[in-house]
């Protein structure tokens, strides 16, 4: 198929593409083969040629870097709690609900619909502790074609008795079974196993051991909270009082590596953001639920000036409230301005940052940037077709036909107003793997 768009991705952290007419050539693999500037007059006619209808625009499918399946009931709940009240009194209860595998086959079958239908092309999932439930979340998003990294979730300490696992024994063989199920039954291109410790309060440090011998001999994905409340922090360490940080007790027990997703990252030290680097760990910013619990302001503009660029959006539903990276997006801009508002700093992340971490930013993030993440001949094409104007969206008037502005102006303004005032009624088509997903 060649694909005739408008088109805006993300090349670098600070910098954005914008091609007014592209001709974009994806093979039956979904992979991009060929990506051509057209001049304004310069026709492709053909039975596979898509051409874009007026005001449509191409840009790539977002990336959300930690999100929880079994806590989308709880959407829009118990923002009264800070972080360890609201996951005992309110998240456990419901994650505890996904034994029952039935629950998990009609729940998780809405959670990824959900996430595909605002635009999240590629999700990393927490499931729940439950062996079935996470084995039926995998097969959910490779039979609705959602990227993703799917993980069963470790915890067997300082958890309530009706939702632990019963040791760190148990915990890892049925996290080696889940592992097995994707790999040698599932044998899924675009649903991937992910190692899964919930964080260090409800890891013994037995299974975070045991969990890292087995990461010794196994190319994994891992995903995990890390200094996200002060409260956490401090009953963290009093829990491994031998470590130097939060940080090492993971990189202590062979939890860190290029393929660990760290979420939240509210309160590092300089000794931990020069551990992160180190590894080459990736960081996951959730604002949205990082505002909604109190837990902190990640400075994700002085990461990303220190160097720390694999770092990406996530909508930690359901400390988020909102399934779509687009809400993430808008709050990480708040709360970069809020910093630059109370630290007296001219700096806070501009429109080309806060788009990478959407995309490519979240691709590097997940160790999937010589997949996805932008349109890069021999990626694959994931993607989302946005009409700014769509009559279904009131909201966004065109503004933008006056004879002053030129046609890429038209299409950068269009692009910013998407991204700040647009709602996924603008949304036409949604694309993973080369194919289109059916999300109406
Ligand atoms: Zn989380």
């Amino acid at each position: 198929m060649i694909y005739v768009f408008p088109l805006i991705h993300a090349l670098d952290v600070d910098r954005l593409e914008y091609i007014q007419r592209a001709a974009i050539e994806v093979n039956h693999f979904g992979t991009i083969t060929k990506v051509e500037h057209l001049k304004e007059d310069e026709n492709i006619d053909g039975d596979d040629v898509v051409h874009a209808h007026p005001n449509e625009f191409l840009v790539p499918g977002f990336v959300d870097t930690h999100s929880h399946a079994p806590q989308f009931s709880n959407i829009g709940f118990g923002f009264n709690l800070e972080l360890l009240d609201w996951l005992s009194q309110v998240t456990f209860p419901t994650e505890s609900n996904y034994q029952d595998a039935q629950v998990a086959q009609i729940d998780f079958a809405k959670v990824v619909e959900a996430t595909l239908s605002v635009g999240t092309t590629t999700c990393s999932y927490y499931s729940s502790l439950h062996l079935d439930a996470t084995k039926i979340l995998a097969a959910t998003c490779h039979s609705k074609g959602q990227r993703a990294l799917v993980g069963k979730v470790n915890m067997d300490s300082h958890c309530p008795d009706y939702y632990k696992d019963e040791s760190p024994e148990v915990s890892m063989a049925q996290t080696k079974e889940y592992v097995d199920y994707v790999r040698n039954n599932l044998k899924s291109a675009i649903v991937h196993p992910i190692i899964t410790p919930r964080f260090a309060i409800c890891c013994s440090p037995e299974l975070l051991e045991q969990m890292g011998e087995y990461l010794k001999d196994e190319n994994l994905h891992i995903q995990t909270h890390l200094c996200e409340n002060k409260g956490e922090i401090d009953f963290t360490m009093s829990l491994y009082p031998n470590d130097e940080s939060y940080t090492h007790i993971y990189a202590n027990r062979g939890i860190l590596s290029d393929r660990t997703i760290l979420a939240h990252c509210c309160h590092l030290t300089n000794s931990e953001m020069d551990l992160i680097k180190q590894y080459d760990c990736g960081i996951s910013h959730c604002p949205t639920s990082n505002f909604n619990l109190r837990s902190g302001i990640t400075d994700v503009n002085q990461l990303l000036t220190d160097g720390i660029t694999k770092v990406g959006l996530g909508s930690d539903c359901s400390g988020g409230y909102e399934a779509g990276i687009l809400q993430s997006l808008r709050d990480a801009s708040t709360a970069s301005k809020a910093l630059s508002i109370f630290h007296n700093k001219p700096t806070y992340l501009s429109l080309e940052n806060l788009f990478y971490l959407a995309t490519l930013g979240g691709a590097r993030a997940l160790d999937l940037e010589k997949q996805i993440g932008n349109f890069i001949v021999g990626k694959q094409f994931d993607a989302l077709v946005i009409d700014p104007l769509t009559i279904a969206n009131k909201s966004l008037i065109d503004s933008s036909k006056q004879s002053y502005i030129s046609p890429l102006d038209r299409l950068k303004r269009n692009f910013e107003r998407w991204l700040f005032a647009g709602t996924s009624a603008n949304l036409q088509a949604v694309f993973v793997d080369g194919k289109n997903i059916n999300i109406k």
